[in-house]
């Protein structure tokens, strides 16, 4: 007796552990009796679903009034599966999928897909954008390559036209290039201590100045202003990148001619690089977006000002490497000032997850007039 006593107990507290440990199972189940009838649910289902204890004994589809769960339960959905809203929260997606145990009795898995579905969605969004981008260019190039097919064609006439297609093709390099960049700074592990170099970054922000000033038609005004002894402790080519995207932002999106500041200098926390334009500003609402592939203002004369679409996602994603982030301020009609600040390589020694700043863009005032 006392043995068969210290079994049942023994047995007790195992089921009292197991039903604990599946209680806090992110997905949620629920065990239906015939017809739908609610046996058992776990807690995650009944958050999930919006479920209450006493539910027990109804019928689901009583509880939860859903077409497509009336579907599921009654075995009429093919493959077991369905996609709902929460009845909980709207915003939530739901997977519910089906599974017969045996004739009396079934299992409905509940999973959350909210995530999942926007992370479809931005992918589908992702290759529409590329295959709008790239669509444009060839449809250029291919409308001239059509006028070349004319055979009576003169010499200098083949010269013209073949000119013409130089600045498509350009734009779909740059864009494939662009795309490469992004990727391989998404996919390679974050840089550690061992991947950072002593950057001397005033003759780096020459050379980016240069190359951006071949962009600049007419010239623009860009004051380069660097600290000549103030070293960045980064990843070279990433920080030229950095650079270089963000000077040919502040010429593309000021008025010919405009002044562009460049500046190197001490900052709060670190090295502090700082553009400032007096062009076209940005929008407030729109400063959260900026970073995002393919984001682009609309402007208001409709003009397109070349760029990819990926220069600031690029930036972001550089920045996130180096444990830092974008600042933006703009002052609409009349400039922006983009900066960040390098942490101490110190930093680089932390895993990233733990230190890294949430992704994005500060937008640390847009109403104080930067271009006076
Ligand atoms: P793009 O190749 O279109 O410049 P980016 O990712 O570099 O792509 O920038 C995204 C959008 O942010 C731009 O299309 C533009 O609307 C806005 N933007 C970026 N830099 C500036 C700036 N200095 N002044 C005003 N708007 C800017």
């Amino acid at each position: 007796m006392r043995r068969s006593r210290g079994l049942v107990k023994r047995l007790v507290q195992e089921l009292r552990w197991l039903r604990n440990t599946l209680d806090w199972m992110p997905d949620g189940w629920i065990v239906l009796q015939d017809r739908g009838v609610i046996e058992a649910a776990n807690r995650s289902a009944r958050s999930l679903l919006g479920l209450a204890r006493n539910d027990r004994r109804r019928r689901l589809q009583d509880v939860v009034r859903d077409r497509a769960i009336e579907g599921l339960v009654r075995g009429d959905v093919e493959d077991g599966i369905v996609e709902l809203p929460s009845p909980v929260d709207e915003a939530r997606r739901l997977e519910l999928r089906h599974l017969t145990v045996d004739s009396a009795r079934s299992i409905i898995l509940i999973r959350d897909v909210t995530m999942l579905d926007r992370l479809l969605t931005m992918r589908q969004d992702f290759i529409a954008n590329v295959s709008h981008e790239l669509r444009t260019p060839l449809t250029v190039i291919i409308g001239y390559l059509e006028a070349l097919e004319d055979e009576d064609i003169d010499k200098e006439t083949l010269r013209r036209l073949l000119g013409r297609m130089r600045s498509p093709a350009d734009r779909m390099k740059a864009l494939v290039e662009d795309l490469l960049t992004l990727t391989r700074l998404e996919s390679s592990p974050m840089p550690g201590k061992d991947d950072i170099r002593q950057v001397h970054a005033a003759s780096m922000l020459e050379s980016a100045v240069k190359e951006a000033r071949q962009l600049a038609t007419p010239a623009h005004d860009i004051v380069l202003e660097a600290e000549e002894t103030l070293r960045a402790d980064a990843v070279p080519g990433e920080l030229h990148s950095a650079f270089f995207n963000l000077i040919t932002n502040a010429i593309r999106y000021s008025p010919d001619g405009g002044v562009v500041n460049v500046r190197w200098l001490r900052g709060e926390t670190g090295p502090r690089f700082e553009v400032e334009d007096r062009g076209v500003g940005i929008p407030e609402e729109h400063l959260s977006r900026l970073t995002e592939r393919f984001f682009r203002v609309d402007m208001a004369e409709g003009r397109v000002r070349g760029g990819t679409g990926l220069g600031l996602a690029i930036v972001k994603h550089v920045l996130r490497r180096h444990r830092t982030q974008l600042q933006v301020r703009s002052d609409l009609g009349a400039g922006s000032l983009f900066a960040f600040e390098l942490p101490p390589l110190a930093d680089f020694d932390h895993p990233a997850s733990s230190r890294m700043p949430a992704p994005g863009v500060v937008a640390v005032s847009t109403s104080v007039p930067i271009a006076q």
